[in-house]
């Protein structure tokens, strides 16, 4: 099998249709956007011995990559719509792409997100995908907008990725969590005229938070105490007295966004509606400082993920 069989057999089964005129097969792919959308776009690449083992099953790194690139669109307040896959490959493993692609195929059919394109070369195993999300225009959830007096909120649990990743809990639910995360796609939609900033916590709440702090010149106050955890990571930070894990460990891909307090009923709804809990863990400050109370993080300030 060549290059070209392996794209016919494993990765071409986008049909065309709205919004996309010329799918896998040509020099490039063909979108039509609406007038009235903005286009956002990310990649996220993954790379064996970094981001995943070599043990990893083909279907959870398919589903890993797709997932992560999901959460940047949610991030956003978008819609996903396309995206492509650069794969490298060590051999043409036919067993091994059809696993990989049966996953990525049917993540990418729950989000309706459609594969156009992409590469596939030879080398160390390395998944990259790139991925076009719309959201009306001026509706974009950024970094930027977080204002003192704003609640900061957290999606799901926190920590459980990062348990497994550290070899701290292996159990189901900690894999899963590390393997498939979930994207919070409706969310972040939902979220568009109610929260002030938005991002997905890929590296650890204390980097990401860090990222709105730094992009809206805000600083924050946040409780440890308020911070959701699932049973496991709770007996950890209760045992070990370190809060590393849920407040700067990584690989949650949940949402962290401000709102004003004006917006927290609106907020509860959304949870409510969402079936999701969505936890508030603090308020954003004026005074350029990220406070914590409730326990030490000190030695997290140099928690590494990797
Ligand atoms: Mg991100």
């Amino acid at each position: 099998m060549n290059e070209f069989d392996t794209i016919k057999n494993f990765f071409s089964w986008s049909e065309t249709g709205t919004g996309l005129e010329k799918s896998v097969g040509d020099d490039c792919a063909i979108l039509n956007v609406n007038n009235d959308a903005s286009v956002v776009t990310s990649m996220d690449t993954l790379v064996e011995g970094i981001h995943f083992t070599k043990d990893t099953k083909p279907e959870d790194i398919a589903y890993k990559a797709l997932a992560v690139n999901l959460s940047d669109i949610a991030a956003m307040g978008a819609n996903p719509r396309f995206f492509t896959l650069s794969l490298t490959i060590p051999e043409i493993n036919p067993s091994w792409l059809q696993k990989f692609s049966e996953s990525l195929k049917a993540l990418s059919n729950s989000f309706n997100v459609r594969l156009i394109g992409g590469d596939t070369t030879k080398g160390p195993l390395n998944v990259s995908i790139s991925i076009f999300g719309e959201v009306k225009k001026g509706l974009a959830l950024q970094r930027s907008g977080a204002m003192a007096g704003d609640l900061i909120f957290i999606s799901g649990e926190l920590g459980d990725a990062a348990m497994a990743y550290k070899g701290l809990k292996i159990n189901d639910s900690t894999l899963l969590r590390l393997n498939r995360p979930s994207p919070r796609i409706e969310l972040g939609q939902r979220l568009t005229p109610v929260a002030t900033s938005c991002i997905d916590i890929s590296d650890g709440l204390y980097q990401d938070l860090g990222h709105i702090l730094s992009m809206s010149r805000v600083g924050c106050k946040i409780d440890l105490e308020k911070l959701p955890m699932s049973d496991d990571v709770k007996d950890y930070v209760d045992s070990s007295s370190n809060w590393c894990v849920p407040f700067a460990g990584g690989d949650d891909y949940e949402l962290c966004f401000t709102a004003p307090k004006s917006m927290r009923n609106k907020v509860e709804d959304i949870s409510s509606e969402l079936n999701l809990p969505l936890t508030c863990i603090g308020e954003i400050t004026k005074d350029i400082k990220f406070t914590v109370k409730g326990g030490s993080v000190e030695e997290c300030y140099s928690y590494q993920h990797f």
